[in-house]
């Protein structure tokens, strides 16, 4: 018996998620996974301990009260809502729900590693349609990859992992050309840190596209990774479609509270994502001083195109962890000074 004989064959093909390269350093900041660098908020903290005594009981199947939370924040309607165990988990489910054998997913690429994964998984085939040169999404390409085989589009904005947002005129237009036959999936996972002109307002477009899914998550802004939560926003028939294969109990009691706190902690969410932006514009002009210019990020990491091992092992010997994707790029996460300053110490090595 071997795994050839258990598994389909997109199965077999899937590359691996690799994460982070860990060194020997044991003082290490994490700059990896473009995480929070705050701790849980208060209000997350002491909601979650006053639950841990009920964990005797399954959660609210339904997220009833999360999901009217997140309804309020968006002025939108619960039925309109759809929690996950993390928004990748959601991914997975709508691309379950919606790929048939075969059926093309059209997305960016350079992207999201668990995109091609989630397709493949599913059954699809991925249609990578390359970044432009400054990082952001060729909206001409990734249109005329659309056939009759398409049976979804992806779009990541900020793009994991360059950075790049796509700007609310942009998107209108580019909506208002995708038939409404083809789901789009616009996974905001980093919205909150974006602080340009003519900021995607999907809240508006959720509601002129019923073809349209958005994607959030609590694991950047909200500082949850650890607690898995992720939600969908869409048409109601849409949202239906996906609930009804939904893991049952999918969104455990604490992610379910924490969730709702962090909702309602939004003054504390706005400045720490304040400190953050701060954080990465300080970082990009420590790195323009170097020669490096990275595509306009408006997330909580940068891309450093072109560098590879080489800038991976220097940030080792600083103590900090990075993402590398080949000898293609860097990608570094952005908010505490002190993995800012290494950083920034490991160019200087290399350069
Ligand atoms: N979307 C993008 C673009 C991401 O980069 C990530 C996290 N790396 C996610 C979704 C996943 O978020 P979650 O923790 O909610 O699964």
């Amino acid at each position: 018996m071997s795994k050839q004989q258990w598994f389909r064959p997109e199965i077999l093909g899937l590359p691996a998620y690799v994460p982070g390269k860990k060194g020997a350093n044991t003082d290490v900041v994490k700059l990896s996974s473009n995480e929070n660098p705050f701790p849980a908020l208060p209000a997350v903290q002491a909601a979650v301990s006053a639950a841990v005594g009920d964990l005797n009981r399954y959660p609210d199947m339904f997220a009833t009260g999360l999901i009217h939370d997140i309804s309020w924040f968006h002025k939108w309607v619960d039925d309109g809502v759809v929690v996950g165990n993390g928004s990748t988990s959601l991914i997975e489910k709508i691309l379950q729900a919606v790929v048939t054998p075969g059926g093309e997913v059209v997305l960016p690429w350079r992207s999201f590693e668990a995109y091609p994964i989630a397709v493949q998984a599913a059954g699809g085939a991925a249609v990578k349609v390359p970044l432009n040169a400054d990082g952001s999404h060729n909206l001409p390409g990734l249109l005329s990859a659309v056939t009759e085989r398409t049976r979804a589009l992806l779009l990541c904005s900020p793009n994991n992992p360059t950075g790049v947002a796509l700007k609310h005129t942009d998107l209108a237009a580019f909506l208002a050309k995708v038939p409404e036959r083809v789901p789009v999936l616009l996974d905001e996972a980093y919205i909150d840190f974006v602080d340009m002109d003519d900021a995607v307002r999907s809240d508006e477009l959720l509601r002129e596209h019923p073809n349209l899914i958005v994607l959030r998550t609590f694991s950047k802004a909200y500082g949850l990774a650890g607690i898995r939560v992720g939600y969908g926003l869409g048409h109601p028939e849409m949202i239906a479609g996906l609930r009804a294969i939904g893991t049952p109990f999918g969104v455990n009691a604490l992610a379910q509270i924490a969730a709702s706190a962090a909702l309602h902690s939004q003054e504390e969410v706005r400045a720490r994502c304040g400190v953050i932006i701060q954080e990465r514009k300080n970082l990009v002009a420590a790195l323009a001083a170097h020669d490096i210019a990275v595509p306009a990020s408006q997330a909580n990491f940068v891309w450093l195109a072109g560098f590879g091992e080489a800038l991976e092992n220097a940030c080792l010997d600083e103590g900090v962890t990075v993402r590398r994707f080949g000898q293609e790029g860097v990608r570094v996460s952005v908010g505490e000074t002190e993995g800012s300053l290494r950083l920034l110490r490991a160019v200087a090595s290399i350069l």
